[in-house]
């Protein structure tokens, strides 16, 4: 979804997203899930309830305030608002903003301006996140993996509690908090957090752990796709001349194969 010439200063500016909706549906299941079911789940012990729910309380406010701030500040290069438009080894020009910004901005299409230090755009967010909001975007990644793993954790050892000793689960479930959820609504309920969280959890990990390898090379998304593109590029160009190589003293036929593969790597290379 692009907005045309406007500039957008930040992900709370309309229009809105529709992942940025669904964001913003979605995130409060998670902590309507550890308060209404999950937590009630750890009574009668009061020790418990008290350690897991502060964690998962402060991982929630964290939360909050860092989706604030990442969709709050504006990733706009400086240079843009100074309009100090000087040149220099660490400028380039960008003619969409018709000004020289640093040489780490990218000009985002859908927010319409140069990002500093552009590490990409988020439609969840509907912000780009770049070196001005960055540490915020990793906090919510830290923040929100960290509710999803005790959400996960708890309801795969409630789960096993029921089959291993349900005597202490059947004491868990008389607890009068729970709403009045069956025995079989628990296991239920247990069950589909199970298969919701799986690849919520898959995916968290995933991010965090490709976003920590970026911090400590000190690169950015940005860079990561860029380096894949090049490096694809190599590849493809030394096997076209490999098969063109491999092209000579062919019977036609065989050229005929060889030149369909070349086709195919040309359409490949397209499109990375
Ligand atoms: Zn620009
Ligand atoms: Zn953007």
């Amino acid at each position: 979804m692009q907005y045309g010439d406007k500039r957008r200063i930040n992900g709370l500016e309309m229009p809105w997203h529709p992942l940025q909706i669904v964001t913003w549906f979605l995130y409060p299941m998670i902590i309507i899930h550890y308060f209404w079911f999950l937590m009630p789940l750890l009574w009668p012990n009061i020790a418990d309830i008290i350690v897991v729910t502060v964690i998962f309380g402060l991982a929630t406010i964290i939360a909050f305030i860092s989706a604030y701030e990442v969709c709050h500040i504006d990733p706009i290069d400086p240079l843009i608002l100074s309009k100090d438009n000087n040149t220099g080894d660490d400028r380039i020009n960008c003619y969409l903003c018709k000004v020289h910004v640093h040489s780490s901005s990218k000009h985002c299409r859908f927010c319409n301006k140069c990002v500093y230090r552009f590490d990409h755009h988020c439609k969840w967010l509907n912000t780009c996140v770049g070196g001005n909001n960055y540490r915020y975007f990793l906090g919510i990644l830290m923040s929100v993996g960290t509710q999803v793993s005790i959400s996960f954790l708890l309801s795969i050892a409630y789960l096993v509690e029921i089959y291993s000793y349900p005597n202490k689960y059947n004491y868990r479930i008389d607890n009068p908090h729970l709403l009045g959820l069956s025995e079989d609504g628990v296991k239920g309920v247990l069950i589909v957090s199970i298969i919701v969280l799986s690849p919520l959890i898959a995916l968290l990990y995933q991010l965090i752990g490709f976003h920590i390898v970026l911090v400590s090379k000190g690169l950015t998304t940005y860079d990561f796709i860029v380096e894949q593109q090049r490096l694809q590029r190599e590849k493809n160009n030394i096997q076209r001349q490999t098969i063109a190589k491999s092209s000579q003293n062919m019977t036609p036929q065989k050229v005929n194969q060889n030149e369909l593969e070349l086709t195919k790597i040309q359409s490949a290379a397209e499109t990375v």
